[in-house]
């Protein structure tokens, strides 16, 4: 089965989002946890989809794709 963030809506692009650009509080679909304020993040963009970013944890998404930047 092929979830979105194993390419059902293309390949995902992964962006970092430093301390200083998290101005808003997110809920990690890796977790279910919150992202703070001010905390480093990966927002993932599925390619053909991208209403469906979400917000991971570092740590959340590294451990989904081994092989994901940063
Ligand atoms: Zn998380």
């Amino acid at each position: 089965m092929t979830g979105i963030w194993d390419g059902l809506y293309g390949p995902v692009e992964v962006r970092r989002v430093q301390p200083y650009e998290a101005n808003k509080q997110y809920v990690c679909p890796g977790c279910g946890r919150d992202i703070p304020v001010g905390m480093g993040h990966y927002v993932c963009v599925p390619s053909e989809a991208t209403d469906l970013r979400r917000h991971w944890h570092y740590a959340c998404w590294d451990r989904r794709v081994p092989n994901a930047p940063g």
